[in-house]
């Protein structure tokens, strides 16, 4: 059987994540409404903009189905602000941001500051991508960081060079993944490719 990957679609880089995963050999379903979130192996939740997909998430009466899910164990990959969307605590947030939350984790949103609107930078992560694989280039956008970790959350990735160095932007915790930056606009599929695995455990 295939695997069927919801992306949800209600803001963001929607057909970007869906393209990445049907070249991999996945099956997608667009998520929009609560029903199809069912039977799902895994969901994407993409880079866009949190404050206006948690308003949307509540406009479709997705988000306590979506939380209940995740709870229940639903394999999730956020990137960007599907990170911030996945995270438990959220610095710069607006006033009456919410999050669907399960990874324990604080991010700030924005965190690379404003004039420096978007960077590039490759990233080696060896627990991603394999011991000896070439770095990944990781594009970030108005992105997040994370500033802090709960205990079980593992640290897959961090920025090597410039003011940033050291900052966390790849975290797992148990089926919950998340990138700080944009895997589906560089054609490199290997972040989609680990998340599809996690879906097949
Ligand atoms: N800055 C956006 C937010 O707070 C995230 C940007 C992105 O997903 N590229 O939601």
């Amino acid at each position: 059987m295939k695997s069927v990957i919801g992306v949800l679609a209600v803001q963001g880089d929607v057909r970007e994540h869906a393209r990445s995963l049907e070249s991999l050999g996945a099956t997608t379903r667009l998520v929009r409404r609560p029903e199809e979130l069912d039977g799902l192996d895994g969901i994407v939740l993409p880079g866009g903009e949190s404050t206006t997909m948690d308003k949307l998430l509540r406009a479709f009466e997705l988000r306590d189905p979506l939380r209940e899910k995740l709870r229940a164990g639903l394999p999730a990959y956020g990137s960007c602000a599907g990170m911030i969307l996945l995270a438990d605590r959220v610095l710069d947030a607006t006033a009456d941001q919410e999050t669907l939350g399960g990874l324990d984790v604080t991010v700030r949103r924005n965190a690379f500051g404003r004039q420096v609107d978007s960077f590039e930078e490759d990233l080696s992560m060896p627990e991603v991508l394999g011991e000896s694989s070439e770095p990944v280039r990781a594009v970030f956008i108005r992105a997040p960081w994370v500033e802090s970790v709960g205990p079980d959350v593992h640290v897959l990735g961090t920025v090597t060079t410039g003011p940033a160095a050291g900052r966390i932007v790849v975290v797992r915790q148990g089926n919950l993944f998340a990138t700080s930056f944009h895997p589906e606009v560089t054609g490199d599929h290997r972040i989609h490719e680990y998340f599809l695995r996690m879906t097949r455990r």
